[in-house]
């Protein structure tokens, strides 16, 4: 029999990754989610042909995997009005919330259960995302995979072996897409400023980062030899390149990302 998860919470990070796992092919008949409201439920059902529920209890009480999507703020009261319908089910238990650690998590929950806590980040919502996973020690292998194979529906995914690390997936690729938008505007910036329509340089720039990635991506040599072969001696990336290493542009992503990762641990 298929997997059957739950999803708590049926908002934008619930729905992209329920998205993704229908494209990947899981059958809608074995996923549901779960929100207060009826009237929140009805398009993600008419979207996706899953299973809704206003009520959690009832959605858990199915399900083998529980992916825990609401916001860190409810999500004590969430998981207390989860804890003995999850202590007899003992389903995995994914959450998706920032900032909030497996063992306050189990706690809520009533303890002894397997967690995964995932970090993801928004271009999930566009089947582009990574995610940084973490598992406590009752995670099984066989839970593992199924922790990867659901996140992988809406990208590429990393695990760590100690928690703490989460709050540097945090400063990679949680809070990365942001560094890339700053990156955009600021060549948008300076395109225009060099005589380009703003509308050009910006999808220019944009185009650029994504030919960047996937050419990196496919290829097996490292980002310093990629870089290096498109930037000739004397030549104009030299040139450019050599003003943003002046310019202290790793010092500056080192700092960036360091303060990035301590507000992660203040938060938590
Ligand atoms: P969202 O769009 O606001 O979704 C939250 C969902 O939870 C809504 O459907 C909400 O329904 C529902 N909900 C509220 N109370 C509930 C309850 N008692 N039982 C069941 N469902 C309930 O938020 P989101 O952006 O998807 O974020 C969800 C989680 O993902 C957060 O913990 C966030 O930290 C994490 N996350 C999100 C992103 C992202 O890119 N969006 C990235 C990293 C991590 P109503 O609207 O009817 O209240």
């Amino acid at each position: 029999m298929a997997t059957r998860v739950t999803f708590i919470g049926a908002g934008n990070m619930a729905s992209a990754i329920i998205g993704g796992m229908i494209e990947s092919g899981h059958s809608p008949s074995s996923i549901t989610a779960t929100s207060p409201s009826d009237a929140f439920l009805a398009p993600v059902h008419e979207r996706y042909g899953i299973h809704t529920n206003t009520d959690n209890v009832a959605a858990v009480a199915q399900a083998d995997v529980v992916v825990l999507a609401v916001k860190p703020q409810i999500m004590k009261e969430v998981c207390e009005g989860l804890a003995s319908v999850v202590q007899q089910r003992r389903p995995l238990l994914i959450s998706v919330a920032a900032g909030l650690d497996a063992e306050t998590l189990e706690a809520w929950l009533g303890g002894d259960l397997a967690i995964v806590r995932c970090m993801p980040n928004t271009p999930a919502l566009v089947g582009a995302g990574a995610s940084g996973l973490y598992a406590n020690a009752k995670v099984s292998d066989e839970q593992r995979t199924l922790a990867t194979e659901l996140m992988e529906a809406v990208g590429l995914v990393a695990w760590v072996e100690e928690e703490p690390l989460l709050d540097a997936v945090t400063a990679v690729s949680g809070s990365g897409p942001a560094y890339f938008f700053l990156m955009f505007e600021a060549m948008e910036e300076a395109g225009v400023r060099l005589g380009l329509p703003a509308e050009t340089a910006r999808r220019l720039a944009m185009q650029t980062a994504l030919g960047a990635a996937k050419m990196a991506m496919a290829s097996d040599k490292p980002p310093e030899e990629l870089r290096r072969n498109v930037m000739s001696p004397g030549g104009t990336t030299e040139r450019a390149v050599s003003r943003l290493e002046q310019g202290g542009l790793r010092q500056l992503m080192a700092e960036a990302m360091e303060e990035c990762a301590e507000r992660a641990r203040e938060m938590a």
